[in-house]
């Protein structure tokens, strides 16, 4: 059994933890609980808000932004959420060319919470947070954990890659009481890493199951394969990346329940998560604004696979308006079945790095370049395609039991045939390795924009 049973946590250690630390956690996810079922009209009229205080604040606070709004002809800020459009779209590089000059000159640098992010284009960016931004996002993302049928109180498995374990003897104390969690380190899976895994949930009971989308692919994986039945979340919460249809439903087989779809950054935290629905993602429209922008920069239709382009409401340290994430998706223009008014966006169809370039200029999603060819030719075990110029395509491949010398031939046909005029060349290997942040990507586009 595990040592405090989860009622306790939820009824009597989480609020005493409230009332003595101060931290701002609870209060702000119960008024996210609430503001969910609210309708789609006044949560607009919420973010609207939101969007002239943060404005007004980055316009005030951030030597990046006060130019920026100024020559847009807001130097007081936005006051409408259709006025994001004066605005030029923000970009990573921009971010780290700024570098102070986007922080707010207005608060204590050493009340800040500071860290590292990565992402899947390897870029490093420093990104400072004040403690209750921190509590605002992780109300945002209890909210949508419930969604899962998880509650407060209850054990989490975590698939994670460079897990952040409690260090001091306070923050190991606060784990245990508030938030227990059992990791499974995706940059050393392993039967063995498997089987100590499921002997730690066996005794700790988490009931929900989050991590990296293909990290979760591969634990069921071993699971399967070594019979392991111990794993028994009632919720799967996969984050980061894509799944291939064929991964999640070797998933959902393993574990018997369905996946949960979850979407974020750590610029600006969670950004969608699919209800119990399974219907799209509701953005979690109280703390982000959402638009879908094509290539030129207009809006995108209700449909219409485009640019992710995120504004943090919350964040008034580093202001990210109009940031774009090199990311594609769509708004779905219409409501969820489930009556929360957060509006829906699909799934994020890949990074735009993962979409492949023919000669003739149109593109092609590397997901789907793999879902053909793991469905119809037989011995791949995973593969990953690297564009490294319009006319060459390196394919990595990690063969299965069942591959045969028809294998590899086959895969350059295929590939000769939809890159016409490129060379093809198939490099076997033992495994594909993860990027620093423990994502696995299918695809790797290498040519110039
Ligand atoms: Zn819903």
């Amino acid at each position: 059994m595990p040592m405090t049973p989860s009622w306790a946590r939820r009824a009597v250690i989480e609020p005493l933890w409230t009332a003595v630390s101060g931290a701002t956690l609870v209060p702000h996810w119960r008024e996210l609980e609430r503001t969910q079922y609210l309708s789609p009209a006044i949560l607009q009229a919420r973010q609207e808000e939101r969007l002239r205080l943060v404005t007004a604040t980055a316009a005030r606070v951030s030597p990046f932004y006060r130019q920026r709004l100024a020559a847009a002809g807001f130097p007081n800020g936005l006051s409408r959420l259709s006025d994001l459009g004066a605005l030029p779209v923000l970009t990573k590089a921009e971010i780290r060319a700024a570098g102070a000059a986007m922080l707010s000159t207005e608060v204590e640098r050493s009340s800040l919470l500071e860290f590292r992010t990565g992402g899947s284009t390897g870029v490093p960016l420093r990104m400072l947070i004040s403690e209750d931004i921190s509590h605002m996002r992780n109300a945002a993302a209890r909210r949508s954990d419930l969604w899962t049928g998880w509650r407060v109180g209850e054990g989490v498995g975590a698939v994670w890659g460079n897990p952040k374990l409690p260090q001091t003897i306070k923050e190991r104390l606060r784990a245990e009481l508030l938030n227990p969690v059992i990791y499974l380190d995706t940059m050393s899976l392993s039967a063995e890493s498997v089987q100590a895994f499921a002997r730690a949930w066996r005794r700790e009971r988490p009931t929900l199951l989050f991590g990296h989308a293909h990290s979760i692919y591969l634990l069921a994986c071993t699971a399967e394969e070594l019979g392991i039945d111990e794993i028994r979340p009632t919720g799967i919460l996969a984050t980061s990346m894509m799944l291939l249809p064929h991964e999640r439903q070797l998933i959902e087989r393993v574990f018997g329940i369905p996946v949960f779809d979850r979407y974020g950054c750590e610029e600006v935290g969670l950004i969608g998560c699919q209800c119990e629905r399974h219907d799209g993602l509701h953005i979690n429209a109280d703390h982000v604004v959402v638009e879908f922008l094509r290539a030129d920069g207009t809006p995108a239709a209700a449909g219409e696979r485009a640019y992710v382009v995120v504004t943090d409401l919350i964040n008034d340290v580093m202001p990210f308006i109009r940031y774009r994430i090199e990311d594609l998706s769509a708004s779905l223009g219409r409501p969820c079945s489930c009556g929360r008014g957060l509006p829906l966006m699909s799934r994020v169809a890949g990074r735009v790095a993962d979409f492949l370039v023919r000669a003739d200029g149109s593109r092609v999603a590397g997901i789907s370049l793999i879902e053909n060819t793991v469905t119809s030719i037989a011995g791949i075990e995973q593969m990953q395609i690297v564009q490294e110029r319009l006319d060459r395509l390196v394919i990595n491949l990690v063969p299965s039991p069942a591959a045969a010398a028809t294998t590899v031939p086959a895969l350059v046909e295929y590939f000769t045939a939809t890159f016409p005029g490129a060379a093809v060349d198939v490099a076997i290997v033992s495994r594909i390795p993860q990027e620093a942040n423990g994502k696995y990507r299918f695809a790797i586009c290498q040519v110039a924009r």
